[in-house]
């Protein structure tokens, strides 16, 4: 079981700004950005990769809530990151949108 499943499961506690019955939101423990928002899926998927045709409507939801939330924060201008593997800086193994806000931001990242 993932970090994420346990905070899903509230065995271990967060700091939730969103709920509902397929995703959960709450703030990242080591914040790279004064706004600093995880959403993840309550479904136990590890990657973006691991999604296929049927998490369609799932993962649209996700993205309609992403805006949302980061509004709801009080950023109408955020980014929102899916590190898909170890190799990119993927470091918990359960699907989640980073949406960060509140400072400037470099393109391309890295
Ligand atoms: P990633 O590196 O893309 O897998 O992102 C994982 C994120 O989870 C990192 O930004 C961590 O700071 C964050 N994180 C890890 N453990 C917790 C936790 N218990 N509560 C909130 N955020 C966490």
């Amino acid at each position: 079981m993932t970090i994420f499943a346990k905070i899903i499961n509230r065995e271990i506690p967060a700091d939730i700004v969103y709920e509902d019955d397929q995703c959960l939101a709450f703030k990242d423990i080591s914040p790279q950005a004064p706004m600093h928002v995880l959403l993840i899926p309550k479904q136990a998927i590890a990657k973006l990769t691991d999604t296929n045709e049927e998490h369609k409507h799932l993962l649209g939801h996700m993205m309609v809530k992403a805006g949302e939330i980061a509004k709801q924060q009080g950023h109408d201008e955020f980014r929102v990151v899916i590190n898909n593997g170890a190799g990119v800086g993927q470091s918990v193994f359960h699907l989640h949108l980073h949406l960060l806000a509140g400072r400037g931001f470099q393109w391309p990242p890295g």
